[in-house]
């Protein structure tokens, strides 16, 4: 069993970049994700959706984030893991506390990380958006470094898919309401998106 106490076992890497022709960020770690496939033909990115996710809840640093996205998540490791160990999701990105990015599907295909939700009427929000989670809690504040991290990949992620307006940049809690919270009271908006021009 791995500790539960912060680590910090991988540099936040290099800058953040422009985006390949898959949608692999520059200067992120890749870690396929096995829970992704195409978006319907002819979809339009135009949204991108922030989360926050800590395993266990609270509990930053190790490996379990990684587990869960790549389907290895060891559900006798932690009472809270059991439920949730085979369950398919993903992200195209994680932020960690000291700003290390890792991919784990490319922004050209559909990641797993909306579930049942609807922006401005229209649903199913993993079909045409990007979804980045921070490493985090919703009543926790989130650090200098993820937010400088955050505000260079949408930088990029604009650049190639201008469609996600300032207005195209949502919570998981707004498209999801009544089911998820997250990223959480905590997560500073006005801070964030006057970073994010
Ligand atoms: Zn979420």
């Amino acid at each position: 069993m791995q500790s539960m106490t912060e680590r910090h076992d991988e540099s936040a890497g290099e800058p953040a970049s422009e985006l390949d022709a898959e949608g692999w960020i520059g200067g992120a770690l890749r870690r396929p994700s096995p829970n992704q496939d195409d978006r319907p033909a002819g979809t339009q990115i135009d949204l991108l959706v922030i989360h926050n996710i800590s395993l266990p809840p609270g509990t930053f640093g190790g490996g379990w984030i990684d587990d869960l996205f790549l389907n290895r998540l060891d559900p006798s490791a932690h009472p809270y893991f059991a439920p949730i160990a085979h369950v398919r999701v993903s992200s195209h990105l994680l932020i960690r506390r000291d700003g290390a990015l890792i991919q784990y599907v490319p922004c050209e295909r559909r990641a797993w990380h909306a579930g049942v939700s609807s922006f401005e009427g229209r649903e199913r929000c993993n079909d045409y958006s990007i979804g980045i989670e921070l490493e985090g809690a919703d009543l926790i504040p989130f650090t200098d470094a993820q937010y400088r991290r955050l505000a260079d990949c949408t930088h990029w992620i604009r650049t190639r898919y201008p469609a996600i307006t300032r207005e195209r940049i949502a919570g998981h809690s707004d498209i999801a309401p009544g089911r998820k919270t997250d990223p959480g009271p905590a997560f500073d908006w006005p801070r964030y998106l006057d970073r994010s021009q």
